[in-house]
């Protein structure tokens, strides 16, 4: 690794990688009979002992979800294991009824595939390094001055969006602008709307995106310290976070710091 005191603004590239969440628009949720097509309905009329999380309650699997899902790993390229398993990924969030989601973590449906997209810089080839299945949680709406979470007074749930299948695609970390994380993020919104299996919108939230950055002297083959920008919901915010923190990151470096 060079050594950063020597070096410039313009000696730096960026390193980034996403984590696409795509809801599937099947008939019904993930693990029970309600309807998933539950945006702008009236909060908590679409919900029933098992997607509210009661105990007792039994997880039955979406089959359409499932072979939606393996569709989307096909046409991304990926390699299907013979052998997929769900977990419990245990976190404490109020929009999770159960406390944990349904998820998948060391038996993904698809792994290794990957996309070809055309950018200003003509075709290059981002590898996806795996889609899994795993389910939404709810809505929480904050109530207060501005709907932000540190101005609330206090906060409603909504769990009709809890259940909806949910679609995670990673990729690796292959793009090294925010022009390539956008130009990969509308590629794979077209695929997807072409396989009919979303309607993929980004303001309603069908659509979402987090965006892990790091950056490095160029030439290295070794990846920086990332930090991760969740839940963009725009491919201008997309951008524009990026450019935002890929600056603030090599300035971060430039004045000594880590
Ligand atoms: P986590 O488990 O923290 O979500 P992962 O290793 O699963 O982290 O990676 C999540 C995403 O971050 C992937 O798209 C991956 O390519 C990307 N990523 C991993 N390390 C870096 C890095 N140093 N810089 C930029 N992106 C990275
Ligand atoms: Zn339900
Ligand atoms: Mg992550």
């Amino acid at each position: 690794m060079s050594d950063t005191a020597t070096l410039r603004k313009e000696d730096f590239e960026a390193v980034i990688g996403l984590e696409v969440h795509v809801e599937l628009q099947t008939a019904s949720k993930m693990f029970c009979s309600c309807s998933a097509r539950t945006f702008g309905e009236e909060p908590n009329t679409h919900v029933c002992p098992v997607c509210l999380g009661m105990p007792g309650t039994l997880p039955v699997p979406n089959w359409t979800a499932v072979e939606w899902a393996l569709k989307i790993a096909l046409a991304l390229n990926c390699r299907i294991n013979r052998f997929s398993q769900f977990h419990r990924k245990n976190y404490f969030y109020p929009d999770m009824p159960k406390d944990y989601q349904i998820s998948q973590y060391d038996y993904p449906l698809g792994v290794d595939g990957y996309l070809e997209v055309e950018t200003t810089e003509g075709e290059k080839r981002f590898r996806i390094h795996r889609v899994h299945l795993e389910e939404d949680t709810g809505k929480l709406i904050h109530i207060g001055k501005s709907g932000r979470i540190s101005e609330a007074d206090y906060s409603l749930v909504d769990f009709n969006r809890a259940g909806i299948p949910l679609v995670e695609i990673v990729s690796e970390a292959d793009m090294r602008s925010p022009e390539d994380a956008k130009a990969y993020m509308q590629a794979l919104r077209t695929l997807l709307l072409t396989l009919d299996v979303s309607d993929c919108n980004l303001e309603e939230g069908s659509m979402r995106c987090d965006a892990n950055v790091s950056v490095r002297p160029r030439g290295s083959t070794e990846f920086g310290t990332k930090t991760e920008i969740k839940n963009l919901n725009s491919f201008r915010s997309l951008e524009r976070a990026l450019a935002y923190e890929i600056k603030r990151q090599i300035d971060v470096i430039l004045s000594g710091g880590s």
